[in-house]
């Protein structure tokens, strides 16, 4: 038996990015929300998607460009579909997908707050000497892999540090620098329990 205690931890973020966009009425740089509404022009045989941002102290709008001018043929009908009836499920994937707004608008305002649903996969918890914690983003979060880990397990970040030093805590596949960086999807996390007076609250914060 290898006592190692293998976890999900499936992360999501709770709150959308905001573009910072120059609002023409407060005529100074404010972040824009998501309103979880898509407008679709179909002109003649071309087709554009925005999903629609409101400044959050105006509620002027701006517009994110989904596709534009796209051939009609080229647009999925269910893809269309899902535009036209403000899907939420769409809207929320292209609001968290940080990646492309930043490339869109420059600077963007992005929140360190997930939920995080954890997931026994495998091991006994009664003979557990080891952890093994693999982490699934649904979407990039700016929250620190430290600073998630210390939350979530109940404990200072500079524990997990000293665990790092002694080499009871390692992070693949990006090595102990990941500690001080955004959480990344498809990052396990090993923590050595052996000898820890705590290991049962460290368990049963752990899944
Ligand atoms: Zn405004």
């Amino acid at each position: 038996m290898s006592g190692l205690l293998r976890i999900r931890w499936a992360i999501a973020p709770k709150i959308a990015p905001r573009p910072l966009i120059n609002c023409n009425r407060c005529r100074k740089v404010k972040p824009y929300q998501c309103s979880g509404k898509f407008r679709v022009n179909a002109n003649g045989k071309r087709i554009d998607a925005w999903l629609i941002y409101r400044c959050a102290d105006c509620d002027n709008s701006w517009n994110r460009t989904i596709f534009e001018r796209c051939n009609r043929r080229d647009v999925e009908p269910a893809l269309l579909a899902a535009l036209e009836s403000n899907d939420p499920s769409l809207a929320q994937r292209h609001a968290f997908d940080a990646m492309a707004l930043r490339s869109r608008v420059g600077r963007i305002e992005e929140f360190p707050e997930v939920t995080v649903r954890k997931e026994l996969l495998d091991g006994r918890p009664e003979c557990t000497t080891a952890l093994w914690l693999e982490l699934r983003l649904e979407a990039v979060t700016p929250l620190r892999l430290d600073r998630l880990l210390a939350g979530e397990l109940g404990m200072s970040r500079s524990r997990l540090q000293a665990w790092e030093e002694r080499q009871k805590l390692s992070v693949e596949p990006d090595g102990a620098k990941a500690l001080r960086r955004p959480a990344r999807d498809g990052t396990a996390v090993r923590i050595d329990l052996a000898g820890e007076a705590d290991r049962d609250a460290i368990l049963s914060a752990a899944y």
